[in-house]
């Protein structure tokens, strides 16, 4: 779709080229420059110049393009003029929403809304904790919400400018005697609603699995939301929501590392620290590498193990962890 109306678009520059090169050149008999005629614009066609919506696919799915046209038209309104739509027929274009960022609130329900409706934070949706079917939208989507903060994953960063952001009213943790965190859980209800909601998001915007994250994954030294009780497992086997690993490739890659013995003997040899940081760059993480174990590469293991080994977070790089995360960094490698 998108070879053919580059092609097509191609061919309208070539032919408005070539006219213009014979409209110079015309002179009569006697060298006498004839009047340029009137310069031919070639209009493009009009399929819809009315309604609020539209939809249109110009996109290149094997690239990983999002370009496809939907969602609520904002136009100029010139003094003196009428802008015409033309159902955006332009391919110089893709969407500013390429990421899905899931946030937990750590706040109640009433609490939740005042603050992401009246002060400096905001997301595009929140979800609320009761049992009905109501999803509040606070944010227009074609508009920056102020959600993500400082942020990086892979070659982006900032990513209020390219995100959608969901916040989820959960109350976060508490910490017990121990210093051990205990998350509250997502009540069922809360998570079929926030799986429905992503769901038509990364539908509509062709958002690829590797950018469905969590506020952790893209600022770990900063965030914990939403936590290792998020059901990213459920959402991606139920829902085909954002990344998983295949349990084949993670035992090939954990038999491996016991194999090696790469863990037990070499947990701090500063070469295999680099490594692993590298490992982390690799999948999408802004880990220092160091080649110790700092306080903020620890948080990146944490981060991960939130998303992809919740049963223990512990920041510290195990066995499995190291196996998951090169079964995710061969499964969806960066382009
Ligand atoms: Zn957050």
């Amino acid at each position: 779709m998108r070879n053919s109306l580059y092609l097509t678009t191609l061919g309208l520059i070539i032919i408005s080229c070539g006219s213009q090169q014979k409209t110079v050149q015309r002179k009569t008999a006697a060298g006498n420059t004839l009047p340029k005629p009137a310069v031919q614009v070639k209009k493009p066609e009009i399929k819809q110049d009315d309604g609020e919506y539209y939809r249109v696919n110009i996109a290149d799915i094997t690239k990983n393009d999002n370009t496809v046209s939907y969602g609520s038209i904002v136009s100029a309104n010139p003094a003196g003029y009428k802008v015409t739509k033309t159902y955006f027929p332009s391919i110089g274009q893709n969407f500013r929403q390429r990421y899905i960022i899931i946030h937990y609130t750590a706040l109640d329900d009433a609490k939740s809304i005042s603050t992401l409706t009246q002060q400096s934070v905001s997301a595009h949706y929140l979800v609320n904790s009761l049992p009905d079917k109501e999803i509040y939208q606070l944010v227009d989507e074609n508009k920056r919400a102020y959600h993500a903060g400082i942020s990086f994953w892979r070659r982006d960063q900032q990513l209020n400018d390219t995100s959608i952001g969901v916040e989820i009213v959960n109350t976060g943790y508490k910490v017990d005697s121990t210093g051990y965190r205990i998350f509250a859980p997502y009540p069922e209800d809360q998570i079929k609603k926030v799986a429905a909601l992503v769901k038509d998001l990364v539908t509509r915007y062709n958002i690829p699995p590797t950018n469905v994250l969590g506020h952790s994954d893209i600022a770990p030294t900063r965030k914990q939301d939403p936590g290792p009780l998020f059901p990213w497992k459920r959402l991606y086997d139920e829902y085909q929501i954002g990344m998983w690993y295949d349990e084949t490739a993670k035992q090939t890659f954990l038999n491996q590392i016991l194999t090696t013995n790469d863990i037990t003997f070499q947990y701090n040899n500063p070469e295999f620290v680099f490594r692993v940081q590298q490992q982390l760059v690799q999948f999408g993480y802004a880990t220092p590498v160091s080649s110790v174990w700092d306080k903020a590469t620890k948080q990146t293991i944490e981060a991960f193990q939130f998303h992809f080994r919740p049963t223990n977070y512990s920041g510290i790089m195990d066995a499995e962890t190291l196996a998951i995360l090169q079964a995710l960094i061969q499964k969806y490698p960066q382009k």
